[in-house]
C-alpha cells in the first residue's frame, strides 16, 4: 500500500497536480492525465479496466473544482466538466506519476 501524500498542490493555471510523498519524491500530474485515467465506473470499462472516455472530450480548460479526502487511502477530485465521481489512490496517483517523473 503507498501511504498518503505529504503534501497535494492543484496548480490551476498550469493544470497540474503536485503530490509530495513521504519518501520525498514529487509528481507533477497533468489535469489531463487524470481526468483520461478517471477510474470511476463510468470512464472505465468495469470488467475490462479499459477507457471508455474519448481524451478528445476532454475540456482543454479543465480544472479542479474541489478535493476530499477518502480515509487514508484516496482522493476524489471535482472537475469544472462536472464529473466529481473518480476516487484516486494513492496507488493510482503514484503510477500516474511515475510515468512523468524522470527521477529515481
Ligand atoms: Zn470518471
Amino acid at each position: 500500500m503507498t501511504g498518503a501524500p505529504t503534501n497535494i498542490r492543484a496548480h490551476q493555471n498550469e493544470q497540474i497536480l503536485e503530490l509530495t510523498w513521504e519518501d520525498g519524491r514529487v509528481d507533477r500530474i497533468p489535469y489531463h492525465d487524470l481526468r483520461c485515467e478517471c477510474p470511476c465506473a463510468s470512464c472505465r470499462d468495469e470488467w475490462t479496466g479499459q477507457r471508455t472516455i474519448d481524451p478528445k472530450s476532454i475540456r482543454s480548460d479543465l480544472k479542479v473544482e474541489g478535493m476530499e479526502g477518502i480515509g487514508q487511502y484516496a482522493v476524489r477530485l471535482a472537475w469544472n466538466d462536472g464529473h466529481s465521481s473518480g476516487l484516486y489512490s494513492w496507488d493510482v496517483l503514484r503510477r500516474l506519476g511515475g510515468e512523468h517523473s524522470s527521477g529515481p
